[in-house]
């Protein structure tokens, strides 16, 4: 018998010596929790946004600042918030943290990010925010979804965990008229702390609550007190916060892991083009690119098997087991999970195209320290089962 070929995962960050001294150089300093690294890696990530008004906020995770970004909008009981039912369970969570309610719209057919379209149908008087989510690392119809809410007086919080970096109509995802942008650090996003996040927002009073409820209701931060002219034994609470810090060792990485972005980008739009190229014969859907001008993150490289092709997504996935290619489901639709579907009495019927993209879909590796070679094996793969 042959030997099994080497693994190759899904998905794998990308560190190297400069995370290692970095994060070293942290430890060394005596500072390890939310401090001067912290501040610093605030400041870079604001100028790659490249404007100035930008308040941007690390946190521990991007669930945290998602929940950060709606607290601070005063979503609470009674309120509705509307999402993709094709998503992480964390966009919707937050929801609930609050005591407010998830309302569900299914997926656009070609971007799986919210169906524009579908989201006046599920405004009701009660409707307070929406929170679309640039799925894969695509923009959703930002356009569209601004002006929407605009006309509805409702908040946009956009879940952009996928979406670093990204373009709609030329600007970067965190740069939109929205009142809250939210990107993820977790170990398999485009770049990571190995857990963190940052909440990014031009409005100084939403930046002002969430500074404050990132770290206990405390009205200035324990780098902060440290530093001023107060006591440094002084503070007031005026709210019960949370414990949502980024601490310096992660801000530590996150400043290395960033330097890296640019080429991290280049390498993944290099991937998605190779996969384009070495699949388009076959008989897949494969995930549509940004308009022209525009960047696609291609944090996800979802293909979905098409009707012509004689077997099922599990089988593909099995096939692709079988020969040491590890493989993901994003997502397991909301409607589909037991809280979500029973809470709200979901059915699969009523998001269609969300539907039938789950049943069809296989996100195949994509990662920027992967090789050609291992790419080759993953195209190669796919011949010798969809051929
Ligand atoms: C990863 C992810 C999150 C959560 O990010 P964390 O940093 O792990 O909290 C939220 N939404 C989407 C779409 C994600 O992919």
């Amino acid at each position: 018998m042959s030997t099994p070929p080497e693994f190759l995962p899904f998905a794998l960050p990308d560190t190297g010596e400069e995370e290692i001294a970095e994060v070293t150089a942290a430890i060394r300093s005596g500072w390890v929790t939310t401090g001067p690294r912290t501040k610093r890696f605030e400041e870079e990530f604001a100028q790659f946004l490249g404007d100035p008004s930008l308040h941007c906020m690390a946190v521990n995770s991007a669930t945290a600042g998602l929940h950060l970004a709606l607290e601070a909008l005063g979503i609470g009981p009674g309120d509705e918030v509307i999402t993709t039912t094709h998503t992480f369970t964390a966009t919707a969570e937050v929801v609930r943290y609050l005591g407010a309610d998830v309302v569900l719209v299914d997926a656009d057919p070609a971007t799986l990010c919210i169906d524009v379209r579908k989201i006046e149908a599920a405004i009701s008087p009660r409707t307070k925010a929406i929170i679309p989510v640039h799925y894969a690392g695509l923009a959703a119809d930002m356009p569209a979804l601004l002006a929407l809410a605009s006309a509805h007086g409702l908040k946009v919080v956009e879940d952009a965990a996928h979406a670093l970096p990204t373009t709609c109509q030329g600007q970067l995802i965190g740069t939109l008229q929205s009142e809250a942008t939210v990107f993820s650090f977790y170990a398999n996003k485009t770049m990571t702390t190995g857990e963190g996040g940052m909440v990014v927002t031009r409005n100084p009073e939403l930046a002002a609550r969430i500074k404050t409820m990132r770290l206990h209701g405390i009205n200035r931060d324990a780098f902060d007190r440290f530093r001023s002219r107060t006591p440094a034994w002084y503070y007031e609470v005026v709210a019960p916060g949370f414990k949502y810090n980024l601490t310096d060792i992660a801000a530590a990485m996150g400043s290395a892991q960033l330097a890296k972005l640019p080429r991290f980008l280049a390498r993944r739009q290099h991937l998605a083009s190779r996969y384009k190229d070495g699949l388009s014969s076959l008989p897949l859907v494969l995930p549509v690119d940004a308009p022209p001008d525009d960047v696609h993150a291609w944090h996800l490289y979802v293909i979905r098997l098409d009707p012509s092709a004689r077997l099922t997504r599990d089988d593909l996935i099995q096939e692709l087991s079988d020969r040491g290619i590890g493989t993901s489901v994003h997502y397991v639709p909301l409607h589909r999970q037991p809280y979500w579907r029973d809470r709200y009495g979901l059915r699969p019927e009523m998001f269609p195209c969300s539907e039938s993209a789950y049943q069809s879909m296989v996100s195949i590796p994509l990662f920027t320290a992967m090789r050609d070679s291992d790419q080759d094996r993953v195209i190669h793969a796919l011949h010798e089962i969809l051929d």
